[in-house]
């Protein structure tokens, strides 16, 4: 294993992600209003498609058997199969997976991808499990989603607290079910997978990579160099680590870490590899790293910096600690971590918002570099799947940006603009059935 989340057992707090649905539609009606959406297509996809809700046994360690309970929602398939990862975590509900499905069809529409918008998830608490449960649960989730997923239909990938271990166990529970004659042929079931079970060189890294990418882009924008510049980083998994990683290397200074176990500060710098090195010997966790001191989890975005990455979870920037941002951009790695009345008081200070369905599409676009080089039955290289990210990311940036500056808007209502059109041209092309 190559990433931050390597291991699936966690330790993971409580937080509330509330109305993560009316945050999203809020920011959907601005944008639709701006375009002056057509009535119709503004009511179809103001609604899900499809909610998927599983509650399935599985037996524990000791003998005893739980229940468990799944999501998979699927908002919306104009452009193609719908796309999302599955999360496991307390907080997984259907408000959560409606929101971060939606987030997911104006993510994959923005990058010019052929897919829709789904999301999905376990109500659990992993690290209350040990890795043979969490296989159990994986497997029995997949059973009971049967052919709700599917390669053409609709294809899974990692999110909070899954990863490439996970992906390869729904692979293998789905081929295994399928009849005898397609059961090799359906690996693209899920995407960021290992990679000698139809993984892509770079997937692990594309979401953090594309955050960077996101962050240098406005730099060059904004005429400033990221060298010696401060950041902070909320989420020391998958996107957190990787992003932190490219930035260091650019010359920016880690500066404070915040994860599910605990806040943590240095600003002479903190070593990202450092850091992650000391977190895999740790449980996954980063408190306690020796040349850091502890900080009050509730100052942690307060804290000093240039950037601030929010790399966990949604509604993480709010009213509550939005008038005390110091960081002059917002680069959003996780989904939805800003709520709508967090935003507008960042906006009327000037501060900079990378919206998440542009900032972390990486992830999704060497999704679905992995998705066309199952289906094509080729193996491409890292250098290959870099230089194509790069170049999908900037395409996207760009259009972002312009828009923004030709219709006097901020990013995210941009972003959102350019995503809601292109669904629009579609469903005016096809009409509505029958
Ligand atoms: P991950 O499981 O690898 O890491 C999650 C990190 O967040 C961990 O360090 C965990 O300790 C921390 N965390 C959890 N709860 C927290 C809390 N309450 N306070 C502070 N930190 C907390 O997950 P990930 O894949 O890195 O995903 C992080 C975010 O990025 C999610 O919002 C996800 O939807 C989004 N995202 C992920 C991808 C991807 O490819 N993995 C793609 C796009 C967006």
């Amino acid at each position: 294993m190559t990433t931050a989340t390597a291991d699936l057992k966690k330790v993971t707090k409580k937080v509330p992600i509330i109305g993560m649905m009316d945050n999203v539609m809020e920011q959907f009606n601005s944008a639709a209003d701006h375009i002056n959406l057509h009535q119709s297509i503004r009511k179809i996809l103001s609604i899900t498609n499809n909610e998927i809700l599983v509650n399935f046994p599985v037996k524990m360690d000791n003998g005893d058997v739980e229940i468990f309970t799944g999501y998979r929602v699927q908002h919306n398939n104009a452009l193609g199969p719908y796309k999302g990862g599955l999360r496991y975590h307390p907080t997984v509900d259907i408000d959560a997976a409606r929101a971060l499905a939606m987030w997911m069809t104006w993510k994959t529409s923005l990058a010019g991808l052929p897919y829709g918008g789904g999301k999905g998830g376990i109500k659990i608490d992993p690290s209350k499990y040990s890795q043979s449960e969490l296989e159990r649960i994986t497997r029995r989730f997949t059973f009971a989603l049967a052919d709700n997923i599917g390669p053409e239909h609709d294809i899974p990938a990692p999110d909070v607290n899954t990863n490439s271990q996970t992906m390869a166990w729904i692979a293998d529970t789905y081929m295994s079910t399928r009849p005898p004659a397609e059961r090799t042929a359906n690996q693209h079931v899920v995407t960021g997978k290992p990679d000698a079970s139809g993984g892509l060189e770079g997937r692990d890294r594309a979401t953090g990579y594309g955050v960077y990418l996101s962050i240098k882009f406005w730099a060059d924008k904004s005429n400033t160099s990221l060298d010696g510049k401060k950041f902070i980083v909320q989420g020391f998994g998958n996107v957190g680590y990787w992003a932190a990683h490219f930035l260091e290397k650019e010359g920016a200074k880690l500066v404070a870490v915040q994860d599910a176990t605990g806040s943590i500060q240095n600003q002479n710098g903190i070593s990202v590899e450092d850091l992650f090195k000391y977190s895999q010997i740790n449980d996954g966790s980063i408190v306690n790293f020796p040349d850091s001191k502890t900080v009050d989890t509730k100052k942690f975005f307060t804290l000093d910096c240039d950037i601030c990455i929010p790399a966990a979870l949604g509604n993480q920037i709010t009213k509550e600690n939005a008038h005390q941002i110091k960081a002059r951009l917002i680069a959003e790695g996780a989904n939805g971590p800003t709520n709508v009345e967090g935003e507008k008081i960042l906006l009327e200070r000037g501060i900079t918002i990378i919206p998440d369905i542009l900032c972390n599409s990486g992830g999704v676009v060497g999704s679905y570099f992995e998705w066309l080089q199952n289906r094509n039955g080729e193996i491409w290289q890292l250098d290959e799947v870099m230089a194509k990210l790069d170049k999908k990311m900037k395409e996207s940036f760009n259009k972002v940006f312009d828009y923004a500056i030709n219709e006097t808007v901020d990013l995210r209502t941009a972003a959102f603009c350019i995503a809601i059109q292109r669904i629009e041209k579609a469903y005016i092309q096809r009409g509505i059935f029958p």
